[in-house]
């Protein structure tokens, strides 16, 4: 059983980095947030956890909050993760997630902070040629936002070799859902993940959802992703502490249910869900969206004795609709 820690989560008032940070506290830990609030909601972390809004690339600022705040390891959630505008707009992404990490990495090593729990992704694998995705597997990113994602892994592993850094990289397939009692959840501007929109769609805040494709190869013509519960996500993320007390150790790990599920599949369990009906319209092929993508995440299992507590999506979207009953516009409202 590992001690205590004092941890700052970057990005914590995210999506998923708020949900970690609630994680956190139930485990007993001392969560400290740090978020620009660009893309969080400082509404989603209670009053009783320590919130800085500052960049993590601030070096002199984050090093004062390590040392003021007792900082023992240092959780990286802070990203920009449209796939898209990462291939409109590079620099963006590889300012914000790459340099900006590095500057992280600077002021915690500066400051003798040397364990570290990274948000990768599945994004890291491109289009994989063996299903499902085994850790070992080829890393051939398809777009930016996945390359800058890659570039931070390799970082980590060259800084781990050489100063003595001890990292877990989780590659996350699709985070979904919310916190059981539905008091935090997904809220992104703009929205672009297909559960939440589905459910403004069976809620008429949509007009309809759009089918990405529907001539796949896959058994119903339509994409398959492995949706995993955001708070399954985040258990990983502490379960890993132990496993870092060794210097310069490098760990990477897949998250999945190993279950996927088509986009058809997800509107017909939002359907089941809500008791309402989804306007749907089939749609051209996103680009850069792989056919299918799920993950074998017996790594995690065995080393980490991670399992998951929503290995079905139906559970996991009803999460996702509790949170949208309880704040239909979101943090805003
Ligand atoms: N998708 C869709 N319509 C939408 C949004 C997404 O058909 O309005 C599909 C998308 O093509 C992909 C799957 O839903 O196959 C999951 O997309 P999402 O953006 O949620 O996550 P990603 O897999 O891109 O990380």
């Amino acid at each position: 059983m590992n001690q205590k820690m004092n941890v700052l989560v970057v990005g914590g008032a995210g999506y998923i980095g708020s949900h970690c940070v609630r994680q956190l506290q139930a485990a007993g830990h001392h969560p400290v947030v740090l978020d620009n609030l660009v893309f969080g909601h400082r509404e989603s972390i209670r009053p009783e956890v320590p919130f800085y809004e500052c960049d993590l690339g601030d070096r002199d600022a984050v090093g004062k909050i390590l040392r003021d705040e007792s900082i023992e390891l240092v959780m990286h959630f802070a990203a920009f993760a449209f796939v898209g505008e990462s291939v409109t707009e590079p620099r963006k992404y590889y300012e914000n997630n790459f340099v900006a990490t590095l500057r992280l990495l600077e002021s915690m090593l500066d400051n003798g902070v040397k364990k570290f729990v990274f948000s990768s992704t599945c994004a890291t694998y491109g289009e994989p040629e063996t299903l499902p995705i085994v850790e070992t597997l080829q890393q051939a990113p398809i777009n930016p936002y996945g390359q800058t994602k890659l570039d931070v892994e390799n970082c980590l592993k060259s800084f781990a070799h050489a100063y003595g850094l001890s990292f877990a990289a989780f590659r996350y397939f699709n985070a979904a859902g919310a916190a059981a009692d539905g008091s935090i959840g997904e809220d992104h501007t703009p929205e672009t993940h297909l559960i939440p929109l589905v459910i403004d769609a069976a809620t008429g805040r949509r007009e309809n959802i759009k089918i990405f494709g529907t001539d796949y190869p896959t058994p119903d013509g339509t994409c398959l992703r492995d949706y995993v519960h955001v708070d399954d996500l985040s258990r990983a993320h502490i379960a890993v502490f132990d496993k870092l007390d060794i210097e310069g150790a490098a760990h990477f790990y897949n998250l999945g249910t190993g279950r996927p599920s088509s986009v058809r599949e997800i509107i017909e369990a939002v359907e089941v869900v809500t008791g309402l009906k989804v306007p749907v319209v089939e749609d051209e092929r996103r680009a850069g969206d792989p056919p299918a993508l799920y993950a074998d995440a017996s790594k995690a299992q065995r080393e980490l004795g991670w399992q998951v507590q929503y290995p079905n999506v139906k559970e996991i979207i009803k999460t996702a609709w509790r949170w949208h009953e309880k704040n239909p516009s979101g943090f805003g409202g």
